[in-house]
């Protein structure tokens, strides 16, 4: 199974920011979608970063409020690991593990296509598995 059937399951949407964008309007928009991270674009749509709610955590615990009207400029890690839609589900859940990251922005042609998060990738995951034990089930069955 691979990133582009998750995609297919739950839609292209993608909610981003602005890299002007303040960080409390940043909050608003993750508690209105519910969601936990936002990829910051340029105007042209290429991805700059990505700003996710451990940045805020982090900003509030070292500004206080005054982390509000910093930007998604100023908190986004710019340094973005992404995947393909050709990208496994194993391999997507390994990248996320190694990194210590829970979202992973889709690429496709150099532009974002879509994120899966690690509940995304979870949840495939275990639908997988059960249609693996399903079909070990009937051909034990079948041999019996
Ligand atoms: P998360 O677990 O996704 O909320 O993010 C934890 C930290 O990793 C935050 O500093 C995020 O900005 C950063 N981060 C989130 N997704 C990615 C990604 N795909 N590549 C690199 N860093 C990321």
């Amino acid at each position: 199974m691979t990133v582009a059937a998750i995609l297919h399951d739950k839609g292209r949407h993608i909610v981003a920011v602005d890299p002007a964008a303040r960080i409390a309007e940043v909050v608003a928009t993750l508690a209105a979608r519910r969601i936990g991270a936002a990829p910051v674009l340029d105007r042209a749509g290429q991805l700059l970063g990505i700003v996710s709610e451990r940045d805020i955590v982090i900003a509030l615990a070292q500004h206080g409020a005054a982390a509000l009207d910093r930007t998604a400029a100023q908190l986004m890690t710019r340094n973005v690991s992404t995947a393909s839609p050709a990208t496994t589900v194993k391999e997507a859940m390994a990248m996320m593990t190694e990194g210590r990251f829970r979202h992973l922005p889709v690429m496709e042609a150099g532009m974002l296509v879509g994120i899966v998060s690690i509940g995304d990738v979870v949840k495939a995951r275990i639908a997988q598995q059960a249609q693996d034990v399903d079909s070990l089930r009937a051909y034990v069955a079948g041999a019996a």
